[in-house]
């Protein structure tokens, strides 16, 4: 399929998001209209990536389908110049929607981008994705247990939790700026609800449920399984 048809089909699915009232912002609209997400998916499912659902990913995992990855970067409210931490790189699509939206291509770049991944075959996979796409300079992508947090001594305005978890993991609340959110499903290993977990100016912290989905699940030290 020629880059024009992908594009053409990108189109077609914003504006069924759009309808749909998935996308709700000019932010997120550019991003999903911007990310070529033909480059994150495997060769052999690159006619599916503007069909509206998970594909799968080496290691066994998945890439999230469009409208959850809307939903997650709408809830977050990101901003130009943001700190993000992402746990759960997979394919690094998710991560180039933040980074357009955070660092714009025809902008100065500010802000900070980590994305932790468990495996790393997939952070060769998502590195390898995010140079083609043309976002490998804005994006640093670590191999660690990211339940335990980012391995650096920062703290971040906004993480975004791909996997699905038992509870929310405290090393993760530890790493949120008041004033901050966090996206990420809770529930069990076959289902969860997403949170939108937000610290407040005080260090409070509140959550409310955007909604039933399915992730797949979180490893290491607060996940379902140690390896
Ligand atoms: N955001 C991804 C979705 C990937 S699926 C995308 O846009 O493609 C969830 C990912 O979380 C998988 O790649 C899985 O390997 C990873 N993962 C699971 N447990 C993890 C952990 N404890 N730390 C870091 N990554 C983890």
């Amino acid at each position: 399929m020629s880059r024009d048809k992908f594009k053409e089909m990108r189109k077609d699915l914003v504006k069924k998001l759009v309808y749909e009232g998935v996308i709700r912002t000019a932010n997120v609209k550019k991003a999903m209209l911007t990310v070529p997400r033909e480059y994150f998916v495997p060769l052999s499912y690159r006619d599916y990536a503007y069909e509206d659902h998970p594909l799968p990913i080496p290691a066994g995992q998945t890439i999230s389908a469009p409208h959850m990855c809307a939903i997650m970067c709408e809830a977050l409210d990101l901003k130009e110049g943001e700190r993000l931490l992402e746990i759960g790189t997979g394919s690094g699509y998710n991560a180039a929607l933040c980074a357009e939206i955070i660092f714009p291509s025809d902008k100065e770049r500010e802000g900070l981008i980590v994305s932790v991944e468990i495996f790393k075959e997939l952070a060769i996979f998502a590195k390898n994705n995010l140079r083609k796409a043309g976002y490998d300079d804005r994006i640093h992508v670590i191999v660690a247990d990211g339940s335990m947090g980012a391995p650096v001594r920062i703290s971040f305005d906004k993480i975004l939790v791909t996997a699905a978890a038992p509870d929310v993991p405290a090393p993760l609340l530890n790493q949120l700026n008041n004033g901050g959110r966090m996206v990420i499903p809770i529930g069990s290993e076959f289902f969860q609800e997403l949170y939108l977990v937000v610290r407040d100016i005080h260090g409070n912290i509140h959550r409310r449920s955007l909604g039933g989905c399915i992730f797949v699940k979180l490893r290491g030290k607060y996940g379902f399984t140690t390896s």
